[in-house]
């Protein structure tokens, strides 16, 4: 029997809806040969229906996603809309509600993509970052005092909770389990000294219940630095909100090219849907030329997939990834060759 998985997709603004198009290509490509079928619902929420319509998404949006199996949303953001409406309009309110505490991101060098960083050897570097999605330093606790004189002071605080460290700490040693077997844990303990000891008290304690993954600590600081010189000797790395958000860019950097970068943000009990959707933004200087690269978007239907119960087909994808970039020279405009995404998008089904 075919199971059928419902997807809703939201391609939002600029390059958003060119490139999730070529990722629909590819998972109807899998569906056919790995026997599941999918059937998507498509919404045009975005920065476009804001500046028409006054809001991001109509007010049951939430809604109308919460019986899907899963979110494929491409990217939002346009030239004069502030991030913080298309932050607060969609995509905070989606990862809220649908409990996705989890922000994963995958870093791999390809062979054939240039990385800036000399220790990234091709092939060598692979590696999650587990963002804590949910809690921690981006809280709304906090104030100015005194504005506007000599005495003027703002406080922001962060909540860490035992039950929110405790489940993003056991997703990471699962995960960690499940590849190579490695876990470096994001601190400043140092300098921050009450979130970040409870932190390590809890990743600490988690541990004990995965006596198979070998794991260690590191000052955020000097693990920035290690990320740049030695970036092959990570396999799974989980951070508090503010330290993942930072590390998964500069992770995304040293991979060499944001087109390529990946991330879903997980609700790992399945009681809401995920939503996957590629690092980069709507990339308004290149939106309406056809030229973006999709595989970010694409690789993120791999994460889909491999989150909807098909390793196998995700493992296709990622193959098919791999292959292209080692192997042939179609490449887009940011990895330096001159195909259209359809050209690309064309010969990576070719390669699958
Ligand atoms: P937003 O406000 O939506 O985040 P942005 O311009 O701030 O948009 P990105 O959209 O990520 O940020 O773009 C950063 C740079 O990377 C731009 O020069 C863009 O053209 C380039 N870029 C981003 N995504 C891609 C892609 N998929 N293919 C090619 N170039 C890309
Ligand atoms: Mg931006």
């Amino acid at each position: 029997m075919t199971t059928n998985h419902r997807i809703a997709l939201i391609p939002g603004d600029g390059i958003g809806a060119e490139v999730l198009p070529p990722a629909r290509q590819v998972l109807d490509v899998l569906g056919h040969r790995h026997g599941f079928s999918l059937s998507y619902t498509s919404y045009d929420w975005s920065c476009e229906r804001y500046l028409r319509e006054g809001a991001m998404m109509p007010a049951d949006g939430l809604d109308q996603l919460r019986d899907k199996d899963a979110i494929l949303l491409g990217a939002v953001g346009y030239p004069g809309v502030p991030d913080h409406v298309s932050l607060w309009g969609l995509l905070i309110p989606i990862r809220r509600s649908f409990r996705q505490y989890v922000n994963l991101r995958p870093i791999r060098v390809f062979e054939g993509v240039d990385s800036p960083v000399r220790g990234a050897r091709p092939g060598a570097v692979d590696m999650v970052v587990v963002r804590e999605n949910a809690e921690g330093e981006y809280s709304a606790i906090g104030g100015r005092l005194n504005q506007g004189t000599a005495e003027e002071l703002a406080v922001q605080e962060a909540v860490f909770t035992r039950a929110g460290v405790t489940r993003i700490a056991d997703y990471a040693f699962s995960l960690a389990a499940r590849r190579r077997g490695r876990l470096t844990s994001a601190t400043k303990s140092n300098g921050i000294i009450h979130t970040m000891p409870f932190w390590d008290e809890l990743i600490a304690e988690r541990a004990a219940g995965h006596p198979g993954v070998t794991w260690d600590q590191e000052l955020i600081d000097a693990l920035a630095a290690k990320f740049v010189l030695d970036p092959a000797r990570f396999d799974v790395v989980v951070a508090s909100n503010l330290f993942g958000d930072i590390l998964s860019d500069l992770a995304a950097a040293v991979a060499g090219s944001i087109g390529i970068a990946p991330s879903a943000n997980l609700n790992p009990e399945r009681d809401f849907p995920s939503m996957f959707e590629p690092v980069h933004g709507s990339a308004p200087d290149i939106a309406g030329k056809g030229i973006a690269n999709p595989l970010g978007a694409i690789w993120s239907a791999a994460m889909m997939l491999d989150h909807l119960g098909h390793p196998a087909a995700a493992k296709d994808i990622t193959d098919a990834i791999a292959s292209i970039l080692a192997k042939s020279d179609t490449r887009t405009r940011d990895l330096g060759g001159t195909a259209t995404t359809a050209e690309f998008t064309d010969r990576l089904i070719e390669l699958l």
